[in-house]
């Protein structure tokens, strides 16, 4: 099991709710002023990796208050999920082209390589700036695949999949390396277009660069995860994580009921969809009613999905509840 490295030393009941985020966290709006003042040449790069490394400090604070066990650097040097990623990636670019969401999907002018890390500075950062142990979230290989136009690859996702797939791969492989203790592969497009088969090939390749004593996970936004079962329960990872807050999410009863977890579920209790506070009590019936379900040592209680959308006081409010409350529920346990 690797969640009982993420365990505080204070926390010696015989049942233990891991509490964490699921990766991105608002970005301050001193932030996005600083990367216009860039290029207006009125800031440098440096001043704007500063900045960035202070939001990085701010938000891990935010985190490491709230009580989170695990935290992440909120994501706060990434404008976005997917072409944050197209930097490191050769025949993977960021071509500006199209319009409105569009335009920031990169193409894919050949095939994909890259020899350069991608995230390790990043992490070495955010693991020496914060308290608490740090999650590091890399954009899945099926939505890099997914979410690009291609002039390559003849449009077939599937076979761009798994070239992505080998270079997240060596890049959780680094970041295993550099000390990173849980590795969280992003698939919001496997929510959409639900191939389970894809997914289990892709984490395959990834899982075989990861050692034994690192947490990998997936999460799988959506809500909707009736034609991913039971196949991910399959899924060659320590932690599917997944969203059940929001309105439209399924019970975990229809998913759960009779099934003898091999995996740990991310149980999503706080809705990231809603700028409303989820109250403390809410949140103690959400995971009160999922461990009808899932046993306490498998579940993570967690964030429906990233915070970042949200005004930063109504997330730091989500995370202080969500803590709040899943100590309450321990503390009932271990009565
Ligand atoms: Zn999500």
């Amino acid at each position: 099991m690797t969640r009982d490295q993420f365990r505080p030393k204070d926390a010696d009941g015989e049942h233990f709710l891991l509490t964490t985020v699921v990766g991105s966290y608002p970005q301050p709006a001193w932030l996005d002023a600083a990367r216009d003042l860039v290029d207006e040449d009125a800031l440098s790069e440096s001043d704007l990796a500063e900045a960035e490394d202070d939001a990085v400090k701010a938000v891990t604070g935010d985190m490491c208050r709230a009580g989170l066990d695990v935290v992440t650097d909120g994501e706060q040097r990434r404008t976005g999920m997917v072409e944050y990623f197209a930097q490191f990636v050769d025949n993977y670019e960021n071509d500006g082209d199209g319009d409105g969401w569009n335009s920031r999907m990169p193409t894919v002018t050949g095939e994909v390589a890259s020899d350069s890390p991608w995230l390790v500075d990043d992490y070495e950062f955010a693991a020496e700036v914060s308290e608490r142990p740090v999650k590091t979230t890399i954009t899945g290989p099926f939505t890099l695949a997914s979410f690009c136009s291609m002039e390559a690859y003849d449009n077939d996702v599937e076979a761009l999949a798994y070239d992505m797939a080998d270079l997240v791969a060596a890049e959780a492989s680094r970041l295993a390396d550099a000390g990173a203790r849980w590795i969280q592969v992003d698939e919001p497009a496997l929510g959409m277009s639900p191939h389970a088969d894809i997914a289990q090939e892709c984490l395959t390749r990834i899982d075989a660069e990861v050692p034994d004593d690192v947490r990998l996970g997936v999460h799988i936004c959506s809500g909707e995860y009736e034609n991913l079962v039971p196949e991910m329960f399959e899924f060659p990872v320590d932690e599917v994580d997944l969203e059940f807050a929001s309105t439209d999410a399924d019970d975990p009863h229809d998913l759960f009921e009779g099934v003898d977890l091999p995996i740990d579920i991310g149980y999503g209790v706080v809705d990231t969809q809603s700028k409303d506070a989820d109250s403390v009590d809410e949140i103690v019936e959400r995971i009160e009613h999922g461990l009808e379900v899932i046993p306490a040592d498998r579940m993570t209680v967690a964030t429906d999905c990233g915070l970042k959308p949200l005004p930063r006081d109504a997330a730091e409010e989500k995370i202080q509840n969500m803590v709040a409350a899943a100590r309450r529920v321990e503390a009932g346990l271990n009565e």
